[in-house]
């Protein structure tokens, strides 16, 4: 039986693809507007502070805290259910951008992960892209 695997986004969509793009060489990749500096994710194409269309692609260093999280300790789907317990949490980059993902490369979730923990991003390799999920800070 093969190994149930991770559902992965389409990586070509118009709006997100230069995203999954930086993905390929580790590049955490947010957007910012050239009118009103107000950093933009997920990726769009006008901002949502001014509605201009001019926005610019950066790079994020991909260190950031966590926001607020939950630990599912159920799961039914294939891929997760092995995974339980785990964490999914807001994750707040230093640059500004918040994103959805998973606080990994911890022994228990239940108490390894707090609000406001220093986290690092870290790439889940897949063949067309690679997901960014978080793992504590090096100190
Ligand atoms: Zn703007």
């Amino acid at each position: 039986m093969n190994e149930p695997v991770r559902p992965l986004p389409r990586a070509d969509e118009f709006d997100t693809r230069e995203f999954w793009e930086g993905t390929k060489q580790h590049e955490f990749r947010y957007q910012q507007c050239n009118q009103c500096d107000e950093v933009v994710f997920y990726p769009r194409r006008h901002c949502p502070g001014c509605t201009a269309g001019e926005l610019i692609w950066k790079v994020s260093t991909g260190k950031g805290t966590v926001y607020t999280y939950s630990v599912v300790r159920q799961s039914y789907h294939p891929f997760f259910r092995n995974r339980v317990p785990y964490a999914v949490a807001w994750i707040d980059l230093e640059e500004g951008p918040r994103i959805l993902s998973n606080v990994v490369g911890v022994d228990d979730p239940l108490n390894d992960v707090s609000i406001g923990m220093a986290v690092q991003v870290e790439w889940e390799e897949h063949e067309n892209l690679n997901i960014p999920l978080f793992k504590p800070l090096a100190s």
